[in-house]
């Protein structure tokens, strides 16, 4: 209709698409304000409290990594692939083995940008990204995540990566274990 009328009429055709599209927005602007009177309508912090109801995540949603030191070989693969080199794995030649010792794995949460490019390369599926994504601190060194001084179950969690865990993991000095050539 104003097509066509803006091909018969087109300064008429112009008021009407501009008169229909000012009234379109305002008809959302309409319908959004009344629904601020929904008496069942809550605000988004009434939805979620956070921590005890957190936000749920997506499925696929790339939070602060899940690391299984018991498999890990310490192939260097995620640290050559991350593109900021946030990642340092301490390893040391496993007595009477070929393989090595893990000492050490830890990431800069300062730097890394969560984009899973260390998640790929992995060989034995040691390495993913996790749902967290609550790790506040007070310093620059408890962005330092040392998932060989973490407890196993901490840091393989699949949410369960915490202020409280990494500050403890900060006065271990061995790692809780030595990998799958210890
Ligand atoms: S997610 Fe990306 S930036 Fe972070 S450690 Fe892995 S490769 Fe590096
Ligand atoms: S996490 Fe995977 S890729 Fe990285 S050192 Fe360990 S085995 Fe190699």
């Amino acid at each position: 209709m104003i097509a066509w009328l803006k091909r018969v009429f087109p300064w008429l055709g112009n008021i009407v698409e501009a008169v229909a599209t000012v009234g379109a927005g305002m008809w959302v602007t309409l319908r959004t304000w009344i629904k601020t009177y929904r008496p069942d309508r809550k605000t988004f912090t009434e939805h979620f409290e956070y921590p005890e109801l957190p936000v749920p995540v997506a499925a696929r949603y790339r939070g602060f990594h899940r690391f299984d030191l018991t498999t890990c070989i310490a192939c260097d693969q995620c640290a050559k692939a991350c593109p900021v080199d946030c990642i340092y794995i301490g390893k040391e030649r496993a007595q009477g083995s070929k393989g090595f010792k893990i000492t050490g794995y830890a990431i800069d949460y300062s730097k890394c940008m969560f984009c899973a490019l260390c998640v790929e390369p992995c060989p034995v599926d040691c390495i993913f990204m996790g749902a967290s994504h609550d790790l506040s601190c007070y310093s620059r060194d408890g962005c330092i995540v040392d998932f060989a001084r973490l407890p196993l179950d901490v840091a393989w969690g699949r949410a369960t990566i915490n202020p409280t865990a990494v500050a403890q993991s900060k006065v271990i000095v061995e790692p809780v274990h030595g990998g799958p050539n210890q």
